[in-house]
């Protein structure tokens, strides 16, 4: 993936090395100046990782004094594990709520279930790279007066009506892990809101909770984007939208050309590049009752897949106490999803092996 900018990334990587300027300077001020554009925010700060952006975006809401310990948050039971970690790592309480059988992600009908007095906030998870239904979420949370965490870190660019991932929510956590969308050369991430008070926050508690040079406001923690990290996802930025392209055309292509009546598609032969704006198919994930041999197919086809993921979160053993928690549309999904290849620099023949291995499958 990042062959093709080998010699614009040793150019900025230079250009770092030269500076002697390694943490909180001009490429990563500019770096956040260019996502929060991307976004369409006002607000962007870069801390070190994904789960990081997520993590301190709700510690600011507590030491905002919007949020306290014991709180009910409502995230989609159906996510990667980070998702819920940001929740429990601040001592708020997880409820973990059912996805939508086709998204994948948050339905509004059972977050409005889901709803008691002691619920405050929503991490909202555009999972795979598919935005979650935002104007409803948003509708919801006005009324019952909720905070809206977008958990954008597969969703980079996806956008309804215009309005991107990052911009939907009260504040969204984003991941520059080198797979993701748009990826570093290591670990990255950035929170995004329209809200100064709560960027600033955010920025002290990632910085050992200073606002000021050996003045500390919170007991914070070390959490920064670094400038090597800033000026590679600078030169990456500029190449986002013509990658999503390429997902969306390979997307596309799987919609069309895959007519095999055991494997359920994320979206119908109908798709069109001008629909598919709100997903940015970080991962092309379908359903298949039959997945061990599914797999075993393409294996013998010289075609890898994933699954993502194999585990719900309540089913972990990092959450003991949500072990015995029924979630049976979160448990059917994760035994039948299997991830086909996708990704900006996969070739169109390879795709077409795709689809014939695909079609060729039989139970
Ligand atoms: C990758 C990911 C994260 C965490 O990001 P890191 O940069 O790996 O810490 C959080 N949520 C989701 C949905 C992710 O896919």
């Amino acid at each position: 993936m990042n062959q093709q900018y080998r010699q614009a990334l040793v150019d900025a990587a230079t250009r770092v090395i030269d500076s002697g300027w390694y943490v909180l300077g001009q490429e990563v001020k500019a770096f956040e100046q260019e996502f929060a554009a991307f976004c369409g925010t006002t607000q962007c700060v870069g801390v070190a990782n994904g789960l990081d952006a997520l993590v301190l975006t709700l510690r600011a809401w507590i030491e905002m004094g919007r949020l306290q310990e014991g709180d009910e948050v409502i995230v989609p039971a159906n996510t990667y594990i980070a998702s819920v970690l940001a929740i429990t790592e601040n001592r708020l309480k997880p409820v973990l709520v059912e996805p939508d059988e086709r998204s994948f992600n948050l339905c509004p009908d059972k977050v409005r279930a889901a709803i008691t007095p002691k619920t405050k906030a929503i991490v909202a998870v555009h999972l795979y790279g598919q935005l979650a239904p935002m104007k409803a979420l948003m509708a919801i949370a006005q009324e019952h007066a909720l905070l809206v965490l977008e958990d954008s870190a597969q969703a980079h660019g996806a956008s309804v009506d215009g309005k991107r991932a990052g911009n939907w929510g009260h504040a969204s956590g984003f991941s520059f892990y080198p797979g993701k969308n748009l990826g570093a050369l290591g670990d990255a991430g950035a929170m995004t809101t329209n809200d100064p008070e709560l960027a600033q926050t955010v920025r002290a508690l990632g910085n050992y909770g200073s606002h000021k040079k050996y003045e500390n406001l919170y007991q914070g923690l070390n959490s920064r984007l670094d400038e090597m990290q800033a000026t590679f996802l600078r030169v990456k930025l500029q190449h986002l939208d013509a990658e999503t392209r390429v997902r969306q055309e390979i997307a596309v292509a799987y919609a069309q050309g895959i007519t095999n009546p055991l494997v359920h598609l994320p979206i119908g032969p109908e798709s069109t590049l001008e629909t598919l704006a709100s997903h940015v198919f970080h991962l092309f994930v379908v359903r298949v009752k039959q997945r061990a041999t599914f797999q075993a197919h393409l294996k013998a086809a010289g075609i890898e897949t994933l699954i993502h993921y194999p585990i719900p979160p309540h089913q972990q053993q990092a959450y003991k106490p949500y072990n015995g928690l029924q979630l049976p549309v979160t448990e059917a999904i994760h035994q039948e999803v299997v991830s086909l290849p996708i990704g900006p620099s996969m070739a169109m023949g390879d795709v077409r092996l795709v689809i014939e291995a695909v079609n060729a499958f039989r139970a």
